[in-house]
C-alpha cells in the first residue's frame, strides 16, 4: 500500500470454511491414539466477565446488540446466546427466550453480544494450544480437538499431566477455563469434555468405556439428535449401555444401514475419524476503510490505485499459498453505509495480479458510483488448490510455481469424512 494513501483499516482475509474438510491427521491405531477435546467454558460469558469483573458471581445472559448492559425485562425480545454457571442455576441456558429468562431469573442481567472480542480471545486461546501441537482441528470459536499422540509428555500420568499443562497455559495466557475430555478418539472426547464442566479434566481409555460411558444417557453421543433419541427411548434404549445391548441387525432395520452401523460402533466407543488439520479456504481478499470519504470522479485515481494494488495482492497472495481462483470481485461502502459487490467469472481459473487487475475493474465498472465511498475491497473466490487442477489435467495459465514447492508436490489427499455426518440419517 501507498504510505498516502489515507487509511484507517487494512484488512486481509482468508477464510476457511471447515466443511470442506482436509487431511488426515493420524493414521495410527484407534488404540494408540490420544485425541483431546477441548471446549472453553460458557466462552462469551466468561470474556465478558473477564472484563466486566463487577459482575462476576451475578447471573449474566449474553443477547443482543443493545449499547450496555441491562436488567432483564419481560417485555425483551431475543434469545440467549450463552449464559453464565450463575444463570444456569436458573434452568436460563442457550436459545432460551430472554421473556422466559425473566421468569425464571428476574435478576439476570443482559450483556450485549461481543462477537470481535469473542473472536479475538479465541485466537488468543488457540494460540496457546498451537504452541503445544500443530495437530489442532478447528471445532468453532470456543472448541477443539487435539491429536496429543505424539506431544512429549502425553505418557505421564494417562495424559493427565499433559492436559492440566495446557489448562494452565490457557488461564495463563487468556485468564478464561476450559474442559477438556482425553480419549482414544474424537467421539469418547467430546462426551468426555462435558462430564466435569467447568474446569474439568476427564481422562477415559478403552477399558474404561463400559464403566464410564455405558450408564450415561444415549443422547451425551454427539450424533444422536432429539428425533433418534426418541427412536430409542420407543426401543427402550435410554443409555449408552442400553445401545450396546442391541443386535446389529435391529439398529439396522430401525435406522437405516449407515446409521444403523453408526450407532452400533459408537455404543462400542469406535470412532476411527482423524484429527482434520486444516480446511480449504473458500476465499481470500483485502479492504481498506478510508479515514476521509473518495468523491467516484474525484479521487477516482486514488480509487482505482487501491483497487489495482488490492487485487494484486489478492492475487499474490493466492499464488504464495498456490491456490487460484474462478471469481474476483469488489466491494464498495458508500458514505451511507450502503454496501455494493459486483463479482466477475475468470474464464480460467489463475492467480495471475494482471488477470485480477483487469477483471477487478470490469467488476468496478458495474457498480454504480452515485455517492462518496468510505471503503474499498477486492475478494477471490472459488478458490481451488493449483495441485488439484494439474491433477485433473486442467490448464494453470498462471504464474503458480513462481513462490514455492513445484505446485504438483502439494496434491491434497482426498477429504476424510467429515464430522456430524450422521445427523441427516436421523
Ligand atoms: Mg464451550
Amino acid at each position: 500500500m501507498n504510505r498516502d494513501e489515507p487509511l484507517a483499516r487494512h484488512a486481509v482475509t482468508m477464510s476457511a470454511d471447515q466443511d470442506a474438510s482436509g487431511s488426515a491427521g493420524g493414521a495410527t491405531a484407534a488404540s494408540a491414539r490420544r485425541i483431546a477435546h477441548l471446549d472453553m467454558d460458557a466462552f462469551y460469558a466468561s470474556v465478558e466477565l473477564l472484563r466486566r469483573p463487577r459482575l462476576r458471581g451475578r447471573p449474566i445472559v449474553i443477547a443482543g446488540r443493545q449499547p450496555k448492559v441491562l436488567r432483564i425485562d419481560a417485555s425483551m425480545r431475543g434469545v440467549v446466546t450463552t449464559a453464565s454457571y450463575e444463570a444456569r442455576q436458573f434452568g436460563v441456558r442457550s436459545a432460551m427466550a430472554l421473556a422466559e429468562v425473566a421468569r425464571r431469573c428476574p435478576d439476570c442481567l443482559v450483556v450485549p453480544v461481543d462477537f470481535d472480542e469473542y473472536r479475538r480471545l479465541s485466537r488468543m486461546f488457540k494460540a496457546v494450544i498451537r504452541s503445544f501441537t500443530a495437530q489442532v482441528e478447528d471445532r468453532g470459536i470456543d472448541e477443539v480437538y487435539i491429536d496429543l499422540s505424539d506431544t512429549p509428555g502425553i505418557a505421564e500420568g494417562r495424559g493427565r499431566v499433559l492436559a492440566q499443562r495446557l489448562k494452565d497455559a490457557i488461564r495463563e495466557a487468556t485468564g478464561l477455563s476450559c474442559s477438556i475430555g482425553l480419549a482414544p478418539n474424537k467421539l469418547i472426547a467430546k462426551i468426555a469434555s462435558d462430564l466435569e464442566k467447568p474446569d474439568g479434566l476427564t481422562v477415559i481409555e478403552a477399558g474404561d468405556i463400559a464403566q464410564r460411558l455405558w450408564p450415561l444417557a444415549v443422547r451425551k453421543i454427539n450424533g444422536v439428535g432429539p428425533k433418534a433419541d426418541e427412536r430409542l427411548a420407543a426401543l427402550g434404549v435410554q443409555t449408552i449401555g442400553d445401545l450396546a445391548r442391541q443386535p446389529l441387525a435391529l439398529l439396522l432395520e430401525h435406522f437405516g444401514n449407515r446409521y444403523g452401523h453408526w450407532l452400533f460402533e459408537a455404543a462400542r466407543g469406535i470412532d476411527e475419524r482423524p484429527v482434520v488439520t486444516w480446511s480449504e479456504p473458500k476465499s481470500r481478499s483485502e479492504e481498506t476503510t478510508f479515514e476521509r470519504r473518495l468523491h467516484p470522479q474525484r479521487d477516482w485515481r486514488q480509487i482505482a490505485r487501491v483497487i489495482a494494488s488490492q487485487a494484486e495482492s489478492v492475487a499474490q497472495g493466492l499464488d504464495r499459498r498456490q491456490y487460484l481462483a474462478g471469481t474476483v470481485g469488489v466491494k464498495v461502502r458508500f458514505d451511507d453505509f450502503r454496501i455494493v459487490t459486483r463479482d466477475v467469472g475468470m474464464r480460467e481459473p489463475n492467480a495471475d495480479p494482471v488477470m485480477f487487475r483487469r477483471a477487478a475493474f470490469e467488476a468496478l465498472a458495474r457498480v454504480p458510483m452515485d455517492r462518496p465511498l468510505r471503503l474499498l475491497g477486492v475478494r477471490a473466490s472459488a478458490l481451488e488448490h493449483a495441485a488439484q487442477r494439474l491433477r485433473t489435467g486442467g490448464e494453470t495459465a498462471t504464474s503458480a510455481q513462481a513462490g514455492g514447492a513445484p505446485a504438483g508436490a502439494a496434491a491434497p489427499k482426498a477429504p476424510p469424512p467429515i464430522d456430524d455426518l450422521f445427523s441427516p440419517g436421523e
